[in-house]
């Protein structure tokens, strides 16, 4: 069996010790006989299992004990709907900050529900920066302000946290939650779905502080109102049990690592690898500003896009998959996640610099 270096940008490469640990575990989960997909939520065997990965989860990211960490269904889309519901608290509207294909999505789909306030955009600058926070015009009344830290597109993220005053902050992490240190407690809401840098598509995780639930709207369904899912311990519904569990075995393998401040570190490592390389050569190129570059989504361009697939070809031929760069930004786009080791970003480099040889 040989595993190729998978830079997908979701659903994602995971590490292979979960995936081993879960192939042993697959039949007979500790000597239940029991598959974990075979096993009921309320059962006690499945129980231990939401319960430590959740524990396991607040311990990673430090979360405050007046944040509640919830379970929950339909990715980051479906929040994009479940937090105006949720969060707008008798307000009439809510700033969004637009840096790209992922905020721009959040706010038409919270224009349902309330007033929108563009507070700052980046598409003057074709969302190749994050807009600075002194050009924001945010509105006080507004009950809450969304971002979205890392846009997994177009591969800008922020690398400090807003000041949004008493106004509740509300950040979209999907593709970057558990890759550094957080500090969650300058929040008010954080959200991201399971399948780019934690475990398999069907979890969403959300985590809030205790305050802001019990306004929600009266149409919001109760699987989608955060003081019911947070009142029934994210078993209001069958919860996504065999995404849990996996995402407990991914919590468990960043123990191992040493928590979110290594993989800070070995984050910040790979993706100097690659942007290093991608500022000395001008067969490539890297068109985000130096200061908002993600370290978990590289989108790069060859300047010549007639070689785009050969390149692509090539890439694969040596083990290099799912580099296509998404079709709003064109190019290449080589996702980084936790599970990508640095021998993967290596190898890319290392390729990259044998095809700018043979064709520069
Ligand atoms: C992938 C992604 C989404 C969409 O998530 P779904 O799980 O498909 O709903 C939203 N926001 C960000 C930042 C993403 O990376």
């Amino acid at each position: 069996m040989s595993r190729v270096f998978n830079f997908s940008a979701g659903p994602a490469a995971l590490p292979e010790p979960v995936l081993r640990r879960a192939a042993a575990e697959m039949l007979d989960w500790h000597g239940s006989g029991m598959s974990v997909m075979e096993m009921s939520h309320r059962g006690k065997e499945f129980m231990s299992i939401a319960a430590k990965a959740e524990a396991d989860l607040r311990e990673l990211l430090a979360v405050p004990a007046n944040y509640e960490v919830l379970f929950m269904q339909g990715g980051a889309i479906a929040e994009n709907a479940i937090v105006p519901m949720n969060m707008l608290r008798g307000h009439a509207g809510a700033d969004y900050v637009d840096t790209g294909e992922w905020s721009q999505r959040s706010l038409k789909e919270a224009q349902k529900y309330g007033r929108v306030n563009v507070a700052a955009s980046g598409a003057a600058g074709g969302y190749t920066s994050i807009p600075p926070r002194d050009t924001w015009r945010l509105d006080p009344e507004a009950g809450y302000v969304h971002i979205c830290s890392n846009e997994t597109i177009g591969g800008v993220q922020y690398h400090f946290v807003p000041d949004t005053g008493a106004v509740p902050l509300v950040a979209d992490v999907s593709s970057e939650i558990l890759s550094r240190p957080m500090d969650v407690s300058k929040f008010g809401l954080l959200y991201g779905g399971a399948q780019k840098n934690i475990g398999p598509a069907g979890l969403t995780i959300v985590i809030v502080r205790e305050d802001l639930l019990g306004g929600a709207l009266p149409c919001t369904p109760s699987a989608f109102d955060y003081a019911v899912v947070a009142e029934h311990g994210s078993m209001f519904n069958t919860p996504p049990t065999y995404a849990i569990y996996i995402a407990g075995l991914v919590f468990e393998w960043l123990k191992e690592r040493g928590g979110l401040p290594a993989m800070a570190e070995h984050n910040a490592r790979k993706a100097a690898v690659l942007y290093d390389f991608l500022d000395q050569t001008s067969f490539y190129e890297s068109r985000v500003a130096r200061d908002c570059r993600s370290l978990m989504n590289v989108p790069f361009h060859l300047k010549n896009p007639a070689l785009d697939a050969a390149f692509l070809k090539g890439a694969e031929a040596r083990g290099l998959v799912q580099l296509k760069g998404h079709r709003l930004v064109g190019g290449m786009r080589a996702s980084i996640y936790n599970a990508m080791p640095l021998e993967g970003v290596q190898a890319l480099v290392a390729f990259m610099q044998d095809f700018e040889r043979e064709h520069g």
